[in-house]
């Protein structure tokens, strides 16, 4: 199974911040949209780094409640991994769990189109494996 299968069926919406947003904005979208994560994007559609609410945990952990003045590029993952529509969900799947991060945004031609969260991965990999099981006590029956 691919990136693009999960795409088809949550959609490619993605909910963005910039740089120059503070940490309070962006810890209210978090709220407002019951999310774990936003990608940082430039004008161009460009992914310039992820804050998750990991960060942002951090920097108030750090810094106290003056931190939430602090603007999102002092906080945000710069170096972040990204995938492609045609990449492997399992591949995926195993580099969250070595890296530790649950949110993967997915790019085509250097714009973001799309973000993967662990629950994804996990709901689509139930799926899967159920599917495999019925598949299997079909043939058993059968037999
Ligand atoms: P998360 O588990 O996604 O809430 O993020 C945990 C930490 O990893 C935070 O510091 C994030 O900024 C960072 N992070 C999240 N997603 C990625 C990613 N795709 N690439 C690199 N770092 C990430």
């Amino acid at each position: 199974m691919t990136v693009a299968h999960i795409l088809a069926v949550k959609g490619r919406d993605v909910f963005t911040t910039q740089p120059h947003r503070t940490l309070q904005e962006t810890a209210q979208l978090l709220a407002v949209k019951s999310i774990g994560a936003v990608v940082v994007t430039g004008a161009d559609g460009a992914v310039l780094g992820i804050v998750s609410e990991r960060d942002i945990v951090r920097a108030l952990a750090q810094g106290g409640a003056a931190a939430l003045i602090d603007s999102v590029s002092r906080h945000m993952t710069r170096e972040v991994f990204t995938t492609t529509s045609s990449a492997c969900i399992h591949d995926i799947m195993e580099r969250m769990t070595h890296s530790r991060f649950r949110h993967v945004p997915v790019v085509e031609e250097e714009r973001l189109a799309g973000l993967i969260s662990i629950g994804d991965v996990v709901k689509h990999r139930i799926a899967e494996i159920e599917t495999e099981h019925r598949a299997l006590c079909d043939y058993i029956a059968a037999a």
